[in-house]
């Protein structure tokens, strides 16, 4: 019996939503009186040891096959149902992501098990006797819904950025597991990779500079990519600037686009609609530039001017200049 966390990680590069994840199977996993052990898929994610037991895990799964060079959904689902199957921990717990999301579905489908995705809290009454109450965020996270998961053993994922991860040493041992992968697990496999941002991404990156509708054009993003240049961060941008051509679909921010969690997120000319916020909504700070006070995202934002993009950014941008200079 133990708390499972299904490490994401990218050919041996850890993701930082599976920080927070060790954190929080670790904390449930104190609450159930046993252990939290952490998995990894491939011998190229076989150097995470340490990291993982500097968060707490006292057993490392590594899973070995020579189809798991690159992340594969159905061949991780069936790698984290073959181990449930000779360990049974009592909770599996993946990350909010959408691999994390995928691997937990392939291996509860493969299990006839349910699954809960988008965990926000687990019940702290839980002792493993009993359903587990839960707390998910659906819809995009416009709604928090109280579920019970009842299930032998239960399988969820930590909604991202849920968690601060908090380091708490452990001495993991390693178990070294050799699966068995037939040819239909192949499905869905890495072909070719293609680096699209060197160092920092949107997920990732300390600073934002997002622009909407307002923006006006695909020019018009010319000032805000000089302000996030100015500040090393990305500029990301609201479905409707993606619909109209504006930009790229990777730069979007929200459901149907990339989750951000910066320090400082410049919402310009962005109403902050429910889909575009649940995106958003993790920033530290937002600084809302738009004309009308009454926008959504002004009401969201620490801080707000209201005025024309077009004018206040590259006012911004030029204080940011004279300061640096002086
Ligand atoms: C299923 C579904 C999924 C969706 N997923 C997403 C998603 O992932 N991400 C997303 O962003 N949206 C998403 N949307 C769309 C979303 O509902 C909104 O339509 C969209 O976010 C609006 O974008 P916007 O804020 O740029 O535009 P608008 O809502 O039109 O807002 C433009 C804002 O700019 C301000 N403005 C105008 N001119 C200026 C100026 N010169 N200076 C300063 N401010 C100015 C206006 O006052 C206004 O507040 C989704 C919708 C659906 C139905």
């Amino acid at each position: 019996m133990s708390v499972l966390a299904v490490v994401g990680h990218d050919r041996g590069r850890i993701e930082s939503a599976s920080l927070g994840l060790l954190t929080a199977a670790r904390k449930l996993a104190a609450q159930l009186h046993t252990t939290m052990e952490a998995l990894t898929i491939g011998a190229n994610a076989d150097g995470l040891r340490d990291i993982l037991a500097a968060h707490g895990a006292s057993v490392v799964h590594q899973a070995h096959h020579a189809a798991l060079v690159d992340f594969g959904p159905e061949a991780w689902g069936e790698v984290v149902a073959q181990l449930v199957r000779k360990c049974a921990p009592q909770v599996v717990m993946g990350s909010g992501t959408e691999r994390g999301h995928e691997v937990i579905a392939q291996a509860a489908a493969r299990l006839d098990l349910p699954a809960a995705m988008n965990c926000t809290e687990f019940d702290a009454k839980f002792d493993g006797s009993q359903a587990l109450r839960l707390v998910r965020a659906r819809w995009g996270g416009s709604l928090l819904e109280e579920s019970e998961l009842d299930a032998p053993v239960k399988l969820v994922t930590l909604a991202n950025h849920m968690v601060v991860p908090v380091e708490a040493p452990a001495s993991a041992s390693v178990t070294i597991i050799e699966v068995e992968l037939d040819a239909a697990v192949r499905h869905s496999f890495v072909r070719e990779r293609v680096d699209r941002v060197a160092g920092v991404t949107l997920a990732t990156s300390p600073v934002v500079v997002g622009g909407g509708r307002g923006v006006g054009s695909a020019e018009g993003f010319a000032s805000l990519e000089e302000l996030a240049k100015l500040l090393n961060g990305i500029v990301g941008c609201s479905r409707a600037v993606t619909n109209n051509g504006w930009r790229n679909h990777t730069d979007q921010v929200g459901q149907t686009g990339t989750r951000i969690a910066p320090d400082i997120y410049f919402a310009c000319g962005i109403s902050g609609a429910i889909q575009h916020w649940v995106g958003a909504m993790a920033s530290k700070n937002i600084l809302a530039i738009n004309i009308d006070k009454e926008a959504y995202i002004v009401s969201k934002a620490a801080y707000a001017v209201i005025g024309d993009l077009h004018q206040v950014v590259p006012a911004i941008s030029a204080e940011i200049r004279r300061r640096r200079a002086q």
